[in-house]
């Protein structure tokens, strides 16, 4: 149904993607209908108003709802909330924010960064590259402003966006000119019948409408991966241009164009121009910064940047808060704060670059953890384990025996606190949590502040 014969779109969720979607329509000509369960933010309600845009919250009108040619559903709604099965049922398309702002870019190029972990970072260093060699530019999607609310208040020629799964579930036509799969370890599996297939599949739609004109990158290394890619190509489902990053000597790159890493130096071949670089001479250190730093330096070349200005750029970035951030030394002993790695792989990344005896704050709202990966690792650098939790059962039994002192805490201050007294001139405190921060904190952000605020009152 159409209102003065507008079309209408209804956005299901007024969080920042939302608002997005909202925005952008109402100034594409839609006929927009807001509808959040909860409450929206003063400042959303501020700018629906402004916008002229309708809206409600606590509840979900069905009547107002089930009338749509179109619906942009939050990625944090999953598919079994019964307004979703209605709108389903009553045969309703329904989009995610980055497919509705998708059909109103224009001739702009994206650049989609997904997977399990890197996003983020992945995404800063990639516009960081574009910004510094002078492209018209912005970063879009989780990281800072959405894609839609972008397109609808300032489009750029580019566009660098983290995307994440839950934003792939819902696309339709929705395809970059170049996108990167980082990774795929488990994570959110409640979202996806606990089938890590379904995860899997749901981050390679990231390619689906990709042609031959585009470009995919992806992580070598990665065993899942790996074994998609192989059905991908048995099943001829792959269209764009593969490129490859590894740090694996024995792997072989199609026509030796891709990234790679052997004896610290980094290489990365694309269009006929080779940059190397000593990973020395990298800002971010770390296993996993080399990795993302290929993806995002592949990227950039395919975009265009010459290699000097890319070598420069890579140099000059600086990471971003909570994601292995340097926070001081005091008395001869480092404190890093790691709080936004909510899973057990990055903490295993974060450990692997750790040069210093370490005391490792972990615990916070388990998934289920699979403690062991972390084990060697563990065995090898750990001198002691702060807990910081309400339930801190989990690590006990993990790590029982294997690290000579595990210590229970329920404060960001009486983890800091603990950390230090078993610490000496030397070490490293690295809070790396491994789990969700909801049990102590408001979010991982809460916990880093916290964390960083405790290491100042040593
Ligand atoms: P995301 O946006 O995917 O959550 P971030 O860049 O915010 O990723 O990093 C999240 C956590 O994962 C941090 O603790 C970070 O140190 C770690 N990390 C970053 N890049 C990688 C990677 N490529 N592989 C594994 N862990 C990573």
């Amino acid at each position: 149904m159409t209102t003065g014969g507008q079309k209408r779109l209804i956005v299901l969720g007024a969080g920042e993607s939302g608002l997005g979607a909202a925005l952008l329509g109402k100034q594409q000509g839609w006929d927009v209908f807001v509808s959040d369960g909860g409450a929206i933010k003063d400042n959303y309600k501020d700018a629906m108003h402004h916008a002229g845009i309708e809206f409600e919250e606590g509840r979900h009108t069905e009547e107002k709802i089930l009338n749509a040619q179109c619906l942009v559903k939050s990625p944090g709604i999953p598919d079994k909330a019964p307004i979703v099965k209605k709108v389903h049922e009553a045969g309703i398309e329904v989009c995610s924010e980055i497919e509705f702002g998708f059909r109103y870019k224009g001739d702009s190029k994206i650049i989609a960064i997904t997977g399990s972990n890197g996003k983020s970072t992945t995404t800063k260093m990639t516009f960081h590259l574009l910004k510094e060699a002078g492209y018209d530019v912005s970063m879009v999607g989780n990281i800072g402003i959405s894609f839609a609310k972008q397109i609808a208040e300032q489009p750029t020629e580019w566009y660098v966006m983290e995307v994440s799964s839950f934003q792939l579930d819902d696309i339709h036509r929705f395809r970059p000119d170049v996108a990167v799969l980082l990774n795929i370890t488990p994570d959110h599996l409640d979202r996806y019948d606990y089938k890590l297939d379904n995860y899997i599949a749901s981050k390679f739609r990231i390619t689906e409408n990709q042609t031959g004109n585009d470009f995919f990158i992806l992580n070598q290394d990665d065993p899942v991966i790996n074994k998609y890619m192989l059905n991908m190509i048995s099943a001829h489902s792959l269209h764009a241009k593969t490129i490859y990053f590894t740090m694996n000597n024995e792997q072989k790159l199609p026509e030796n164009e891709g990234g790679m890493i052997h004896d610290d130096e980094m290489t990365i071949n694309y269009g006929g121009e080779e940059l190397k670089m000593s990973i020395h001479d990298l800002s971010l250190q770390g296993k996993h910064n080399q990795y993302n730093t290929m993806a995002a330096g592949i990227s950039a070349r395919i975009a265009g940047i010459r290699r000097e200005k890319i070598r420069e750029s890579f140099a000059t970035f600086e990471g971003l808060e909570h994601r292995l951030e340097f926070v001081a030394t005091v008395r001869g002993v480092d404190f890093i704060n790691d709080s936004k790695a909510t899973n057990v792989n990055s903490v295993w990344f974060a450990l692997e670059s750790m040069k210093k005896p370490t005391v490792l704050i972990l615990g916070g709202q388990d998934k289920g953890n699979d403690y062991n990966e972390l084990m060697e690792l563990v065995k090898d650098k750990v001198k002691a384990i702060v807990c910081m939790g309400v339930d801190n059962a989990p690590i006990h039994n993990a790590f029982k025996g294997v690290v000579p002192a595990i210590i229970d805490t329920a404060s960001a201050d009486e983890a800091v606190k603990a950390a230090f007294s078993v610490s000496e001139k030397g070490d490293v405190v690295l809070l790396s949590p491994a789990c969700a921060s909801f049990d102590l904190f408001k979010n991982y952000e809460d916990r880093g502040k916290q964390f960083k605020e405790a290491v100042k009152g040593l």
